[in-house]
């Protein structure tokens, strides 16, 4: 392979963020004192769930600030519940709090970063708050065999914009086609690839179609065709 750094996304790629997220908002609910209410239960989990989407859709629609979804989302879902006493704010706090230390990894995603590691240079990139990445990535099993991490918010750029690989590339003194970016997300990942001009691996588990317009290079299901396809 004509690749020496590889660029890997971290959640949905390497970490599990929907268990990251069901663990924070339990650990929330349970040490803002909602539990006086009502006892943590799926049930629970599942109004929050289905009001945290309807927040994220409105932010897509540009309906709504992110800041206001930081809030609006908990305000909400202490609404439907009935809960009075408790502010949205606290829960808002204790939320990224907990995130930070919801560094849960997909089976083998250790296994696939130390064996790719003795081969290339891995980067982390991923779009996120600073200090709950930062922590999540340092406190997991991959982390001692990558070289670093690229957060947005610390950057001032995002995935997908060609702002935020050239910063990227620009830090680690590497050419596009030296680089490889292995993630999960066409809008993000692949559509960043295709406007930076760097070569994308799409992760791609629930063999989803390609129906955003971006290319992607290679294609893998599964961590061994990565593994097949690189060493
Ligand atoms: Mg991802």
């Amino acid at each position: 392979m004509k690749y020496k750094y590889l660029l890997f996304d971290n959640d949905g790629t390497l970490m599990d963020f929907k268990k990251a997220e069901e663990f924070a908002f339990e650990k929330a609910y349970k040490s803002c004192g909602c539990e006086e209410f009502m006892p943590y239960s799926n049930n629970v989990l599942k109004l929050y769930s289905d009001i945290n989407d309807s927040w994220w859709k409105k932010l897509e629609r540009k309906e709504c600030t992110k800041p206001q979804l930081m809030v609006g989302r908990f305000a909400d879902f202490l609404k439907a519940m009935n809960i009075t006493g408790i502010k949205a704010e606290a829960l808002s706090e204790a939320y990224p709090k907990h995130l930070s230390k919801g560094g849960f990894l997909f089976e083998g995603a250790k296994e696939l970063v130390e064996k790719l590691s003795k081969h290339y240079d891995i980067y982390i990139i991923t779009n996120g708050i600073g200090f709950v990445q930062e922590s999540r990535i340092k406190e997991c099993d991959y982390y001692p065999y990558i070289k670093g991490v690229f957060i947005s918010e610390l950057l001032n750029a995002v995935k997908p914009d060609k702002e935020y690989f050239d910063k990227v590339l620009s830090i680690i003194n590497a050419k596009e086609s030296e680089c490889l970016i292995i993630g999960d997300s066409l809008t993000a990942d692949i559509k960043g690839g295709n406007l930076a001009n760097i070569d994308t691996l799409w992760f791609n588990p629930e063999k989803a179609i390609n129906n955003k317009g971006v290319t992607t290079t290679y294609e893998a299901a599964v961590y061994n065709d990565i593994l097949a396809l690189l060493l």
